[in-house]
């Protein structure tokens, strides 16, 4: 048998949670007591619980074949790896930004000035890009008190909401990039592992794909089904089927966005349609 394919997982923080429930959904059942250092999973897996930062390292270097972590981490790192698949969880945006009453309005003021942050390659490169000079001052978190303590005139830090930004006087002059979990392999593991990491990849898909949309299926009299079909505009082909003993009737199955069931239950009752049946779906495979 071959050696099972190490997986780099968040240990803690706000990646975790979600990145163990996708796994779970795919398959990958860590039981609690077991998400220690290491877990096997059905012989095939291994996953390493680590720091989400580090998780670029053991990816780029080696120690894990794939890894969960944030985009934004795995830029910092500049690590050489290759990113699989956005997960769609963990978004947010890593924003430069000044306090509110700062004479400092646009980018190219910010020449000679210093910039605090948890994220000094992707900031010294973000201005080098630029050709704008500033001194990065590299902190390893709160670097929203930065300004306000004379260490620095502009930080650059990672924001959800932007509310805590406004909470402590700041306001954003750039997004500097938009973030959100990804699966990240590295190149020799792309060929080594290959068949793992199509199957890991394309299992994490299939949830994710599922995650947003819904089963519906419902029962449509026969002179209704054109009308019920116009409603339904982004599905190709709904299945329809016969309906023993009602001629009259027939039963139409269809794969909808999650997004658009609120606007279907009401359209679709005007229709006068019957036994509306609302179901998630657990893995879509296209
Ligand atoms: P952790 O330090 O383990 O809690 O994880 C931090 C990672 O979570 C970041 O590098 C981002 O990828 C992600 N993240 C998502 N939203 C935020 C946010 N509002 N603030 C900080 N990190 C966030």
């Amino acid at each position: 048998m071959s050696a099972p394919l190490k997986i780099a997982v968040p240990n803690k923080g706000r990646l975790s949670e979600q990145a163990l429930e996708l796994l779970s959904k795919a398959g990958l059942h860590v039981p609690l007591h077991a998400r220690s250092l290491l877990a096997d999973v059905n012989g095939q897996w291994r996953l390493l619980f680590v720091r989400t930062q580090d998780i670029p390292e053991y990816v780029a270097t080696g120690s894990a074949d794939a890894g969960i972590t944030g985009l934004d981490l795995v830029a910092e790192h500049g690590a050489s790896v290759e990113t699989l698949l956005k997960m769609g969880f963990g978004r947010c945006r890593l924003v430069l930004a000044v306090p509110r009453l700062s004479q400092i309005k646009q980018l190219s003021q910010l020449q000679g000035q210093r910039i605090a942050t948890v994220f000094p390659n992707l900031t010294a490169r973000f201005f080098k890009e630029r050709s704008v000079n500033v001194a990065v001052i590299p902190l390893s978190g709160a670097t929203e008190v930065a300004p306000h303590v004379g260490v620095a005139e502009a930080i650059v830090d990672l924001v959800e909401t932007g509310s805590t930004l406004q909470q402590n006087g700041l306001v954003e002059l750039e997004t500097m990039l938009q973030s959100e979990a990804v699966l990240i392999a590295n190149n020799l593991s792309l060929h080594t592992q290959k068949a793992l990491l199509d199957e890991l990849q394309a299992a994490l898909k299939s949830v994710l794909d599922a995650k947003a949309r819904r089963y519906l299926m419902v029962n449509v009299p026969r002179s209704q089904l054109e009308s019920v079909k116009a409603l339904l505009p982004g599905v190709t082909a709904p299945t329809v089927m016969n309906l023993l003993g009602r001629e009259d009737w027939v039963a139409l199955h269809a794969v909808v966005h999650e997004s658009e069931v609120n606007r279907l239950i009401p359209a679709l009752k005007r229709c006068g349609v019957e036994g509306l049946l609302i179901l998630p779906i657990e893995r879509m495979v296209s």
